[in-house]
This record gives structure tokens, sequence and C-alpha cells, in this order.
């Protein structure tokens, strides 16, 4: 995240402003644009699929996401109590990894990219770094797939 917001990551268009890629620079994972930071996690389609899809699984509102920085305003404006705004912190973190995670296997390896396995990643993923960072957590599978962190 810390290096994502300072646009430290290898995208594309950070390698050609680095003369390490010469070429096409075009998003890996829509084809549509430059790869840039920003379009890579909030303008790609993919991200907004993404995006869309965990804000409603957390009841949180996206609003308009145009930068990275737009992703960390999104998580100091989730309310509700102090455990569930951790929740949802570490679970915006996790969507951008995995959302980077995806797209280095379509580059690297050709994986095809799909919102829905995305999302999949990020919940169960979610899951054990919640019961992990909670100790053990008090909210079951079941729960976690409804979100019922204020119940905690
Ligand atoms: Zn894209």
């Amino acid at each position: 995240m810390w290096r994502a917001n300072l646009d430290r990551i290898p995208t594309l268009v950070a390698l050609t402003r680095r003369n390490i890629l010469f070429g096409d620079n075009i998003c890996s994972m829509c084809g549509d644009t430059e790869e840039s930071t920003d379009h890579i996690f909030t303008a790609c389609i993919i991200a907004n699929g993404v995006w869309d899809a965990i804000c409603t699984w957390c009841n949180i509102p996206k609003g308009f996401l145009f930068s990275f920085q737009d992703i960390i305003e999104m998580a100091n404006r989730v309310d509700g109590s102090r455990v569930r705004k951790q929740v949802v912190y570490g679970v915006i973190v996790l969507t951008c990894w995995c959302i980077w995670k995806a797209r280095n296997e379509k580059r690297f390896n050709n994986v095809e990219i799909k919102v829905p396995k995305i999302v999949t990643d990020v919940k169960s993923l979610g899951y054990l770094w919640y019961r992990n960072r909670f100790n053990g957590g008090k909210v079951d599978w079941k729960g976690w797939n409804l979100f019922c962190i204020d119940i905690v």
C-alpha cells in the first residue's frame, strides 16, 4: 500500500518512465489504456468490478475512485466499531494485493483475469487473516461471508 501510494510499484508506465521498458505500456488486465498505478487500482474495469463487489460485501460506500489516494480515503471513511474499521482496512489492503497479484499472474503467466476469482481470493485470504489477527475471531465462515463484523 505504501509503495503503491507513492507510485513506486513496477507498472508498465513506471518502467517506461525509468527507461526499463520500451514500447507497449498498455494495461495488462484490460488492454484499454496505459498501465499506471492509479489505473490498475481504480479506473481499470477489472478493479472497478472488484471494488463494487468488495464494497457491497463490506457495506461501505465506494465513492469515486480516481487515484490510489482515494482508496486510502475510502478506508478512512468507514464507520462502526474499532474492530470493524480495522477489518475493513485489512480487507482494502488485501484487495489491492489481490488485484496486483492477478495483474502479475496475467502479465507473467497469462492467467485469465476474472473479477469473481479475485473477490473469492479476498474473502478467503481475508478470513484467514481475520482469524489470525483477532485471535481466532468471533465470526465464523458463514458470518464472514455476510460480513457480520459489527456483532463482534
Ligand atoms: Zn486496465
